[in-house]
Parts: C-alpha cells; sequence; structure tokens
C-alpha cells in the first residue's frame, strides 16, 4: 500500500492542472486531497468533494476549516464526512492567522477527536502574511496533551522547525509528521531522514509529494535512492528497509481512516 498524503488541486495563486493530480496519482494507491486554505471553505469543500467523488477508488479528501469563523461542532464535521465524503480536516494555523490552541480551535479538536477524524496541520510555504510563530509544531504539544487520541499530522516536517516535529513524534502516540520531500533539496532531505532515524521516529513518517510542488513518481525514487546520495561518503546511512516502510506505510490505517 502506497498514500501519498500531501497533495492540492486547489491554489489562488497557480493554476493546478487536475489531470496532471491524476497522473501522478498513477504511482500510488492512495492519494490525500488537502483542501485549499484561502476563502469560503463551504465553497472550497464543495469543490474538492465533487473532485473526490469522482474518483473515490484513489483520492481521499481534506476539508478546510477556519475554526474561529466556521462550525465546529461534532455534528458540523459529521455532515462533511457523510455528505461531503471528506475524511479529515486540514487547517492552515499560520496561513489564517490564528494560534493552534486558540479556544475555538480547542473546541474543534474536541468534536474532531469525538468522531475519530484525523487533523493535518499544514503551515508550509513562505508568503508575506503568513504567522511564521503558528507554524511551530512545539505548539501542538498543548493540543495533543489535551486530546490524547486525536490523529494528527505535521505537515511537510513542521520545516523550518523540523527538530520539534522530530521531538512531538517522540513524545505522542498520536501525532505523525508527513515526510514532503523536496528532490531538489538534496542537503534537507538528507538531515531530516537521518535525524528522524537517529531520534527512532522512522515509523511516524509518512510519505508524500506535495504536489503540485513535486510527483509521486519522484518523490518515492528520491527517497529509495537516499543512500546513493551517499556512495563514495561515510555519512550515516539509515537502513533501506525503513526507508522503504515510509513508502510503503499504510497511512489511512494509522489515520483510522475508512476507505
Ligand atoms: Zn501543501
Amino acid at each position: 500500500m502506497i498514500v501519498d498524503c500531501h497533495t492540492h488541486i486547489q491554489s489562488s495563486v497557480q493554476n493546478i492542472d487536475r489531470s496532471e493530480h491524476l497522473t501522478s496519482a498513477e504511482n500510488v494507491d492512495f492519494c490525500m486531497v488537502l483542501a485549499a486554505g484561502e476563502g469560503s471553505s463551504k465553497e472550497i469543500n464543495k469543490d474538492l468533494s465533487e473532485y473526490i467523488n469522482n474518483h473515490k477508488n484513489k483520492m481521499l479528501g481534506f476539508a478546510f476549516i477556519e475554526p474561529t469563523n466556521d462550525p465546529i461542532s461534532a455534528k458540523d464535521l459529521i455532515f462533511i464526512r457523510n455528505e461531503l465524503g471528506l475524511k479529515g480536516v486540514v487547517l492552515y494555523c499560520s496561513g489564517c492567522g490564528f494560534h493552534p490552541a486558540h479556544t475555538r480551535a480547542m473546541q474543534f479538536y474536541e468534536s474532531a477527536q469525538e468522531i475519530d477524524m484525523p487533523v493535518f496541520f499544514h503551515n508550509d510555504g513562505v508568503c508575506r502574511s503568513l504567522v511564521l510563530n503558528y507554524a511551530q509544531p512545539y505548539l501542538l504539544d498543548e493540543v495533543a496533551g489535551a486530546f490524547p487520541d486525536l490523529k494528527i499530522v505535521v505537515g511537510d516536517m513542521g520545516v523550518p522547525f523540523v527538530e520539534q516535529t522530530l521531538t512531538m513524534l517522540l513524545k505522542h502516540r498520536n501525532v505523525y509528521a508527513d515526510l514532503t520531500l523536496k528532490p531538489n533539496r538534496v542537503w534537507q532531505v538528507y538531515n531530516t531522514v537521518v535525524s528522524a532515524h537517529e531520534y527512532g521516529v522512522m515509523n511516524k513518517l509518512l510519505f508524500g509529494s506535495g504536489f503540485p510542488s513535486g510527483n509521486a513518481g519522484q518523490c518515492i525514487e528520491t527517497l529509495l535512492g537516499f543512500n546513493k546520495l551517499l556512495a563514495d561518503t561515510n555519512m550515516p546511512r539509515v537502513p533501506r528497509d525503513s526507508i522503504r516502510q515510509i513508502v510503503e506505510r499504510d497511512t489511512l490505517q494509522l489515520l483510522g481512516i475508512e476507505k
């Protein structure tokens, strides 16, 4: 089973060709599609729902919620799951400018935990309006402590705060991290994978491509060819098997998502 846990089909800043998304998805068994994080959540989620429902055998959607504005009761989340067919929620704390432990956000997690809905924290990207402070993964310590059964994914390894992410993975049973690779950032890939291995948290890493910024085939190739980066050096290695396990991890089962 290969699951790509991080892809997009919507963007206000670039035109995403959905046929390319389908092509990238051919390299995996399932693809998680994260709703865009700006504009009306109702419209964004409806658009995503239509796409997901047209490709049900391959795609899973995560709805966009802005907890400080949107309805957040368990009933509202059940509507998203049952009527829109979206199985999780993606939050953009740094993009939307709210603290991950904002009172309304905490109420939202309580609802999400109650109905077993996983939450993906998408705080990567660089633009002037991002509140970088709210992207810090250690802020999720309070959330994971208060809601220990809530399944949490830290998007993009929490870059640029990777060490914080690794500590969160070590500390909290239900916190995972999306290893969205940037094949053109060789040094970052190397450091991230070796650090995860040294922390003993390789089993908490989920494979992601970050489409459209990456494509699943290319990312799988980079990961599996990881040790080739180190040919003719004495740099620390990571066992090939544990790298393969990242690619083949059943992310859906870990996050409690029914297909
Ligand atoms: Zn993304």
